[in-house]
């Protein structure tokens, strides 16, 4: 049995008419750079986030990128973060000229961990980004808790986590503004590359409109230096269409994610993903924790399962980011599971065989 680690296309199988329709009906009207595609999946996207407002942008790191710098975010500022994510989160700090600041993750969710977050803050702290790992969202009520004290910004990396909730609340609807992206391999992925941003503050969302389309509310009349950071009216036609599927996706994900827990149960040398009392986790990446994980890929690899390392350098020790000053031992928990995770294959349309077979081959080989 073959188990890739992503299978986009069993997912296309599943809906071809549906996306040969969105993207007919774009064509049609030409509507190919922003416009009334984009427009109605950010009408559709807001209310799935509990939020007022969506933006849509050209990737998740202009999701990031964006409300930073409309919350007037620059240089001489520090922002908090983890460095257990994706680099992009790092990045979008960076280019707003400002300073990524990290904090050490709890060692059951991966998560942001809010008990070290006030030692962090200094006179220049402007925000927080806490990222919701693998779809699972951060420890919210103190994080907010903790900015409102000390007048703080919240930006929520959600860029893993669509439709996962916090004490029932939407990943994305809690902090001041939340960052999704739509790569493809995304629990809600465009056939290319797309973001949004979604705020309940409409000054914000009404600032960052104008910044993605060259600091312009009317056409060749500029109120302020912007950029070109516009969802195109496919990508928008495209995700309007999965969103219908995405409730039944996340479900089909966390399916699978229970059946490979309950198979690992009380096996020695793996641990499983924890799904904390407060969240509804949404499985973008289920990653178990190992001992020498290179000879359990490798292994699993020549028996036709295909694993990922999500991610095997945090942002601290990348050469990337060696400026800022931060070593080896800098921050324990991130490396610690920096150098044991291994994310097993996880999509929608896995088969309980294909978990049940995945499961198996991991157990004899641990
Ligand atoms: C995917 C991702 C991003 C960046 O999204 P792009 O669409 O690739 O720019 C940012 N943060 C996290 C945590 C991500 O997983």
């Amino acid at each position: 049995m073959k188990v890739p680690f992503l299978d986009l296309t069993s997912q296309y199988e599943t809906m071809k008419d549906e996306i040969h329709t969105a993207i007919n009906q774009v064509i049609e009207k030409t509507a190919f750079a922003g416009g009334p595609f984009v427009e109605q999946f950010e009408n559709e996207f807001a209310p799935f986030c509990s939020c007022e407002h969506a933006v849509g942008v050209g990737n998740g790191t202009d999701a990031l990128w964006l409300p930073l710098l409309a919350l007037g975010i620059g240089p001489g500022d520090e922002v908090i973060t983890v460095p257990s994510t994706f680099i992009a989160t790092a990045e979008a700090i960076s280019f707003c000229g400002a300073t990524p600041v990290f904090i050490d993750i709890e060692e059951r969710t991966y998560n942001m961990n809010p008990d070290l977050l006030e030692a962090a803050i200094t006179p220049k702290t402007k925000a927080i980004i806490p990222v919701h790992l693998f779809g699972q969202p951060a420890d919210m009520d103190p994080i907010m808790e903790i900015a409102r004290k000390h007048n703080l910004y919240v930006v929520e990396d959600a860029c893993q986590a669509h439709g996962s909730e916090y004490k029932g609340k939407k990943a994305g609807s809690m902090g001041d503004a939340a960052a999704f992206s739509f790569y493809p391999g995304k629990n809600l992925g465009a056939y290319g590359e797309g973001g949004a941003t979604v705020t309940n503050n409409a000054e914000l969302a009404k600032t960052m409109k104008m910044f993605r389309d060259h600091g312009q509310s009317q056409k060749y009349y500029h109120g302020m230096i912007g950029w070109n950071a516009r969802l195109d009216g496919i990508q928008g036609s495209i995700l309007s269409a999965k969103l219908r599927h995405l409730d039944a996706w996340n479900d089909a994900r966390r399916n699978h994610a229970h059946l490979y827990t309950k198979l690992f149960f009380e096996t020695e040398g793996i641990i499983t993903p924890h799904e904390a009392d407060y969240a509804k986790h949404v499985f973008h990446i289920y990653a178990i924790r190992v001992k020498n994980r290179d000879r359990l890929i490798s292994t699993l690899a020549e028996r036709d399962i295909f694993c990922g390392i999500h991610y095997p350098v945090p942002v601290h020790l990348q050469q990337a980011y060696g400026m800022l000053g931060y070593k080896k031992g800098s921050f324990p928990i991130a490396e610690k599971c920096a150098e044991e995770f291994v994310s097993l294959p996880m999509f929608a349309e896995l088969t309980d065989e294909q978990v049940a077979y995945v499961a198996k081959n991991v157990k004899e080989l641990i």
